[in-house]
């Protein structure tokens, strides 16, 4: 049985997707921009994003996994699904749900880099530069979170709770204090 504690509801989530949206309007006006989406992590962010999006766009995705455990990225990654689009000169926005080590980003990021596209920038909903391996900063961040493990809105804990529309944090049986409001008999099992 895991406990679920609001870390982000959805309101939260969807003021800051607005505004978001509006940067890369403005960024990338007059422009044609590629949005590459890494899933499965990102496909609630990525659509909700697009949808705020007044520029001429053009979906793809990714699908990578990294060889680790669930919680932890071993910096390993194999790429399970490539891109459709060949990305040469084109403008690519990588959409990711989460940065935590980095590692996952990066690789993807130098492998998308060697195939010259006009311009390649990162859009990551959160972001926990505490638990940086790498260097990198996201182009577009919405929320700077602390260490926790989240689920929600896309993110999940062996492949549940991606349904959710808010953002959770999720007792795993750490023990960890959250300044998150707690949801009143939120037990999900
Ligand atoms: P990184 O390579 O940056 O360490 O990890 C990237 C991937 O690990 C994320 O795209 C996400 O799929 C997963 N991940 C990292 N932190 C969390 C988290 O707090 N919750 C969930 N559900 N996934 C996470
Ligand atoms: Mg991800
Ligand atoms: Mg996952």
């Amino acid at each position: 049985m895991h406990k679920l504690e609001i870390l982000l509801a959805e309101e939260k989530i969807q003021a800051k997707v607005d505004e978001l949206a509006g940067r890369i309007n403005q960024d990338y006006a007059e422009k044609e921009l590629l949005v590459v989406g890494i899933l499965r992590g990102a496909f609630v962010f990525m659509a909700d994003l697009v949808r705020k999006l007044d520029v001429s766009v053009i979906i793809d995705f990714v699908a990578v996994s990294s060889y680790g455990d669930e919680t932890a990225s071993s910096g390993v990654v194999r790429i399970l699904k490539d891109l459709d689009e060949t990305i040469t000169g084109r403008h690519v926005l990588l959409v990711e749900d989460i940065i935590d080590t980095g590692l996952t980003l990066k690789y993807l990021y130098k492998n998308l880099k060697a195939r010259r596209p006009a311009s390649l920038k990162v859009c990551t909903l959160l972001d926990k530069p505490d638990r940086r391996k790498v260097d990198l900063v996201p182009d577009y961040n919405g929320f700077i979170i602390p260490d926790y493990f989240v689920v929600g809105y896309g993110l999940d804990c062996g492949q549940r709770f991606r349904n959710l529309p808010g953002i959770y944090v999720i007792d795993q049986g750490s023990g960890k204090e959250t300044e998150g409001e707690e949801v009143k008999g939120e037990m999900i099992h």
